[in-house]
């Protein structure tokens, strides 16, 4: 079975704003430091270009008017109901070629979703897709169109068991509205606290409703918190509850926001906590649908997701210009020079305050959530 990567170069070189946080163009990084660390045929995998979702799609998530709104910004009109819509801020800018964006985004997602749930390939990573903050009639948080939403959806209305675990520094609020009230997927989201972090939902007490409730699971992190209580958050509630579920495919998104290096946030991992999180939901599981989601250090962003990739493929980055003197280096070589960061340890009373906060979460969870599955 094949490994896919979803990817074409037009979409990275789109732009937002020139001054916007949100850079596609890490995308295009991202690629070029895989042809440097990884052999094509060693991987066995292919570059599939994404195209447009199909329109009527939207609809599995999306609202009508809502839609019609974005396809009119798009056109350069201007309705005062967009700012409702959070369209036309500075967060979600209107600019050319949004919609068309948004939608060969989503294309891909799908895309990537129906060749996994078709057997035909076990590993799909799309670096531009995992637009999680997109509601059902807003755009949020630089997402127009829920990609990951409406891919779920329409393999949920085809009888697959999804699990989605969420790895981004901020909460996936979209992806869990969508799925909120269902059994049939899996939401897992670890995240900054909504306290002092970009959206502010995702309390660990927000655990689904009806239907669904017990299969919404939030993990707050208090600002500050490092690798070895990330990891250790992870491991307690996320392989037990994900292999009681047993899904037939999993999607996550890998956002890199949660870097120490980051700007728009506040957890201090490193490479060595991103990597070992990702090989944690790899062997978890069956299918992996990954995407890239967030990530606004542009250079450390294309590292991990490097990382990423090694570890879903399951083979180790090497690199192919060591030894060679003078030879073409990578980006600007200071922030690029190694895909791996020295570890970071925390310590002292912010320490004790992480390891506290998270402690008290996972326990919360295990009385509430982990009975619902008999665990
Ligand atoms: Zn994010």
């Amino acid at each position: 079975m094949e490994n896919v990567l979803v990817y074409d170069d037009r979409l990275a070189s789109a732009e937002y704003t020139p001054t916007h946080p949100f850079k596609p163009v890490r995308a295009k990084l991202f690629i070029e430091l895989l042809h440097r660390y990884h052999n094509v045929h060693d991987d066995r995998f292919v570059i599939k270009a994404p195209l447009p979702l199909n329109e009527e799609l939207l609809y599995l998530f999306h609202d009508k008017a809502y839609i019609d709104l974005l396809k009119k910004a798009e056109k350069g009109e201007f309705a005062p109901e967009m700012l409702h819509a959070g369209l036309g801020t500075e967060e979600n800018p209107i600019f050319r070629g949004m919609f068309q964006l948004a939608l060969t985004i989503a294309g891909g997602t799908h895309a990537g979703a129906m060749l996994l749930a078709e057997g035909a390939a076990r590993t799909v990573f799309e670096p531009l897709g995992g637009l999680h903050h997109a509601g059902r009639s807003r755009a949020s948080g630089f997402c127009y169109i829920n990609d990951i939403a409406i891919a779920m959806a329409d393999l949920v209305r085809k009888g697959r068991r999804l699990v989605y675990i969420d790895i981004d520094v901020h909460h996936g609020d979209g992806v869990q509205e969508a799925f909120y009230l269902t059994d049939k997927v899996l939401f897992i989201s670890l995240h900054e606290s909504g306290e002092t972090l970009f959206p502010g939902s995702g309390r660990e007490t927000e655990i689904g409703a009806g239907e669904g409730w017990g299969y919404t699971v939030n993990i707050p992190l208090r600002a500050g918190t490092d690798d070895e209580v990330y990891v250790s958050a992870f491991d307690a509630v996320v392989p037990p509850l994900v292999e009681r579920f047993r899904p037939d495919v999993v999607f996550a998104q890998l956002g890199a926001d949660t870097h120490k290096d980051d700007k728009l946030a506040h957890l201090n991992l490193t490479s060595n906590g991103y990597k070992r999180v990702v090989s944690g939901i790899n062997e978890i599981s069956p299918k992996i649908m990954a995407m890239g989601g967030g990530g606004y250090n542009v250079y450390k962003t294309a590292a991990l997701w490097t990382l990423a990739w090694s570890a879903l493929v399951g083979r180790d980055p090497e690199d192919k210009f060591t030894g060679l003197v003078g030879g073409m280096m990578y980006g600007p070589e200071a922030d690029a020079g190694s895909l791996e960061d020295l570890p970071f340890v925390l310590d002292g009373r912010e320490k004790e305050l992480c390891v506290e906060e998270a402690r008290r979460v996972v326990k919360y969870i295990k009385k509430t959530v982990f009975p619902i599955h008999k665990l």
